[in-house]
Parts: C-alpha cells; sequence; structure tokens
C-alpha cells in the first residue's frame, strides 16, 4: 500500500500495509504484517509533521504506564526522517464498530457481555489512574475489542499527568457527547472526568446509541440536564458556581429508556454521571460495585 506523502523508510517497510483502520485526529491507522514473523500488528501513522508531537507524547505517556492487559500494547515505534509509525498489537474492531453492529443485528450483545466489557476498561483505567494519568478522551473510538472479547483502552494522544496540586484546566480536550460538566463548565478537573465518560459509555452499551449526543457545548449541557436532572449544589464550581443556573428539572429516569437493565447496572451508572466529580466513584470504587460481583466469581464447571 502506498502511503501518501510519507517518505517509506526501510524500517517501515519491514511491514507489509493491508486496509486503513482509522483516521483520527493525529494520524491514520494500518492493520500490517510483519514480513519476517508474520506477525499482525496496527501502526498508527503521523498525518503532518506538526503531529509529531502529539504521537511523541502517546508514547511519552505509554512508556509511563507499564504493560497492563487492558490498556492496548506498544511494540515499537519507529522514527526515521519525517515518518513516525507506531507498532500496536492489533485489535480485531472498535467498540464503536461493535455497538454499530449489534444495532444491525450483526452481533449479539449480552448484559453478561456488556458487564465483562465496563469491567476491563475500569481494571485499565485504574491501572492507568494508580500510575499518575488520565486518558480524557474515553470514548467507544478508543476502545478496542479482540475476538476474545479482551477489551483495551486506546489512542492516549489526549492523555495526561494528574497533579493534584496543580489540576488540569485547558478546555478543549475529549469528545464534546462524552464530556464531562466541569470541562463543559471551563472549571479544573482531574481523572474524575474518565469516570463520567465511562457512565456515558456504559449507557450506550445499553442504548445502542450515545447517551448525551450534544451539538455545541451548552447544548451539551443542555442534553446532560434534561436526562439526568438539573444539579441541586454547584459549590464544586467554587467560584464559577454563579455563572451558572439551571432550570429546575427532575431526571427522566434514564431506567425508562433502558428498561432490561439491572438496578445494579443503574446504580453504578447514576453514581459515575454524578454532575460533582467528586460524588463519582473512583476506577477502585467502581470495581468494588455490586454490580461486577459476577465477574469475581471462580466458574466451577
Ligand atoms: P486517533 O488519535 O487518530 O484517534 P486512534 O489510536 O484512536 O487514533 O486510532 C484511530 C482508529 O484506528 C481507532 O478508532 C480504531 O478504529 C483503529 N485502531 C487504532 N489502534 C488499533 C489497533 N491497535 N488495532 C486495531 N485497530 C486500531
Ligand atoms: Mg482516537
Amino acid at each position: 500500500m502506498v502511503m501518501m506523502g510519507y517518505v517509506r523508510s526501510n524500517y517501515l517497510s519491514k511491514y507489509t500495509y493491508d486496509v486503513k483502520l482509522g483516521e483520527g485526529t493525529f494520524g491514520c491507522v494500518y492493520k500490517a504484517f510483519n514480513k519476517d514473523s508474520g506477525e499482525v500488528v496496527a501502526i498508527k501513522v503521523l498525518k503532518y509533521n506538526q503531529d509529531v508531537q502529539n504521537n511523541l507524547h502517546e508514547v511519552m505517556v505509554l512508556s509511563k504506564i507499564q504493560d497492563h492487559p487492558n490498556i492496548v500494547q506498544l511494540k515499537e515505534t519507529i522514527a526515521e526522517s519525517n515518518v513516525l509509525g507506531l507498532v500496536f498489537e492489533y485489535m480485531d474492531c472498535s467498540l464503536c464498530k461493535l455497538i454499530r453492529d449489534v444495532k444491525l443485528g450483526r452481533r449479539v450483545c449480552s448484559e453478561v457481555w456488556v458487564r465483562n466489557c465496563c469491567f476491563q476498561i475500569l481494571k485499565g483505567l485504574d491501572h492507568m489512574h494508580k500510575s499518575g494519568y488520565f486518558h480524557r478522551d474515553l470514548k467507544p473510538d478508543n476502545l478496542l475489542v479482540s475476538r476474545g472479547g479482551i477489551v483495551k483502552i486506546a489512542d492516549l494522544g489526549s492523555a495526561t499527568e494528574f497533579k493534584p496540586d496543580a489540576p488540569n484546566t485547558e478546555q478543549h480536550i475529549g469528545t464534546l457527547w462524552y464530556r464531562a460538566p466541569e470541562v463543559l463548565m471551563e472549571s479544573s478537573y482531574g481523572p474524575t472526568i474518565d469516570m463520567w465518560a465511562m457512565g456515558a459509555i456504559m449507557a450506550e452499551l445499553f442504548l445502542l446509541k450515545p447517551l448525551f449526543p450534544g451539538i455545541r457545548s451548552t447544548d451539551q449541557l443542555y442534553k446532560i440536564y434534561s436526562m439526568i436532572g438539573s444539579p441541586d449544589d454547584l459549590s464544586w464550581l467554587g467560584a464559577d458556581a454563579d455563572l451558572y443556573e439551571f432550570p429546575p428539572l427532575k431526571e427522566i429516569p434514564f431506567v425508562k429508556l433502558m428498561c432490561h437493565v439491572s438496578k445494579e447496572a443503574f446504580d453504578l451508572m447514576a453514581q459515575l454521571l454524578s454532575w460533582n466529580p467528586s460524588k463519582r466513584p473512583t476506577a477502585t470504587e467502581a470495581l468494588r460495585h455490586p454490580y461486577f460481583k459476577p465477574c469475581y466469581e471462580v466458574q466451577t464447571t
């Protein structure tokens, strides 16, 4: 395959390129085969020179977060002249595609599968957060699934270190639909924004469509409060609390949208989707939620 605009380095040519798997903000991802071993990999190649910085950032973050079964594995980095390739283990599809396939009736997605999927994402998040980093762009496109049902967190291009003494304030991060209220309201934030995104993803797995599909930041907030109700307390916003006023809307229990979902699942989703970031469970706490009890039960058949 010809990769447009790139100088083909010798190193990159140790792979045979197959289909394009994805195209995102910072690069194109190709399926490829190692010519010597036949191993299938996914290679993320930068689009333009200015993206090198972002790709290197992803490499740096991945090197700080040690290997974990629920974080996509970076096998090698190829940096030559104006080419930067990140060689990842190959995963069969994104969670986004899987949701689409289920919606089209091409696959089945049982509640057991949803539970296992969320459990694995939370394990990856727990590891990342304990390593001092958070993702900031958790969404179905950035979660990858293998044929054996293993789920891994990918695309750490927006991940950042969490320094409790200097919470982040950079605003235009993450994808709107999964963006936590504190980011939308231009407040400081930390790893709890990943927990919000986790709540939205969990709901999407049940609904098979995004829970809060906003168009702009203001519309996004509207989508949120019209679904989970207006916040009764904004003290967590600090001095910025006075800037916002919400209509006194009650939640339309999204329970009604998902009649087949267990009460444990709702309870966990409701906790994750708390307006107040400090009310959201950490990944460690979420993993201890009764919803995941079956994940700890040893199969004895
Ligand atoms: P971007 O920063 O461009 O969003 P991603 O790392 O999210 O880059 O990759 C873009 C898309 O490429 C993903 O949504 C997924 O569909 C596909 N992809 C990425 N990594 C892999 C992989 N290791 N295996 C299979 N597909 C992948
Ligand atoms: Mg991505």
